[in-house]
């Protein structure tokens, strides 16, 4: 339902010619894209997280589509330097890969290298250390692959069936909402590992298999055009997290991890998950005491001028797997859609 009111109206700005008509209202200055999974499509009707993944197909057509533009494809380094000066003649775009997937290494890098196109990963650093908790993968596996599972909810166990396609997308829902509705990220987290424990889904396997290595992560380190950026140690919430000092040390820990191993030391940061109810003021605030450059959120919007005074909450428009149609993107660029979202403030940094 959700899904075809965004679909809906995407169509609507686009077809009606509203994201032209409103872009010297809404258009901002450039845009920084978020990317997770690029990888050829998959056959299974059961994918709550299809919209973490798009096709290389899309991803050329998009790409190539941008760098044929009079749009700049810039990195995160002059990203921040347009905004602090001030000056930025064209308008921009800056490309950003979330979670460092070897997908990104197969099929995305080959494509940035063939139109020379400068990118950004951001590495939870858990998770190239192969004991990731991608535990949204997690529960995706447990539910296709059982007929009903058991829960432990405040302490009760509960069991749901889950036979069917439509049971499947409904619990998945559900679990998801409960989880993200937990006060902290260790109860979040031992949800999962017990839910995985009872239904015989390897955890840090779904990491191995899914995520680069080091070695995989330096291939792309050595390429120019890659920054990479930094994004916590275990992929946490950040405002899940009681104490201040845990989240500073989530950030300052994950920098220096990165720093050790590939000898850079980032300069940019994202918080994981990235919405509202993942990163605030306290997550900004203690990311600029460390001193970033950036941080990147998914708030959802295109950058303004006014942006310089909140480098450490940009917003990141995402390149969603549920909506892979160039014109959605077009709309989304334009800053009509976000804007309407945002209900016009330019900035959402609060
Ligand atoms: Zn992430």
């Amino acid at each position: 339902m959700k899904k075809t009111i965004i679909r809906t109206g995407l169509e609507t700005l686009y077809f009606s010619g509203g994201h032209r008509l409103m872009r010297p209202l809404v258009g901002g200055i450039g845009s920084i894209l978020t990317f997770h999974h690029v990888r050829p499509p998959r056959s299974e009707a059961f994918q709550p997280n299809r919209l973490l993944e798009i096709t290389p197909v899309f991803f050329e057509g998009l790409i190539r589509r941008l760098a044929r533009s009079r749009i700049d494809i810039i990195t995160l380094d002059e990203v921040h330097q347009r905004l602090v000066s001030g000056v930025s003649k064209r308008r921009f775009v800056s490309i950003t890969f979330d979670d460092g997937y070897r997908d990104t290494l197969r099929w995305a890098y080959p494509l940035l290298k063939k139109y020379k196109l400068p990118f950004t990963l951001y590495i939870p650093t858990s998770f190239p250390d192969q004991l990731g908790e991608l535990w949204w993968v997690a529960l995706e596996m447990v539910i296709a692959k059982n007929n009903r599972i058991g829960i432990t909810i405040d302490g009760k166990d509960q069991f749901f069936e889950c036979a069917t396609l439509r049971e499947k997308r409904e619990l998945y829902d559900a679990v998801y909402g409960y989880l993200r509705s937990l006060k902290t990220e260790d109860e979040l987290r031992k949800v999962v590992r017990d839910l995985c424990a009872c239904h015989c889904v390897d955890i840090p396997a779904l990491c191995k298999e899914l995520c680069m290595t080091w070695e995989e992560i330096a291939q792309l380190a050595a390429d120019p055009l890659c920054t990479i950026g930094a994004h916590t140690v275990n992929h946490v919430i950040l405002k899940k997290i009681p104490s201040d000092a845990a989240v500073r040390s989530e950030i300052e820990m994950s920098r220096s991890v990165i720093e050790a191993a590939l000898g850079v030391r980032p300069q940019h940061f994202a918080y994981p998950v990235g919405d509202k109810t993942s990163a605030g003021p306290r997550e900004f605030n203690i990311a600029e005491q460390l001193g970033f450059k950036t941080g990147v959120t998914t708030r959802p919007g295109v950058l303004f001028k006014a942006h310089r005074n909140h480098l450490m909450a940009l917003p990141r428009i995402s390149v969603n797997g549920e909506y892979q149609q160039q014109r959605y993107v077009k709309v989304l660029m334009s800053g009509a859609a976000t804007a309407m979202w945002n209900g016009f403030r330019r900035v959402n940094a609060a």
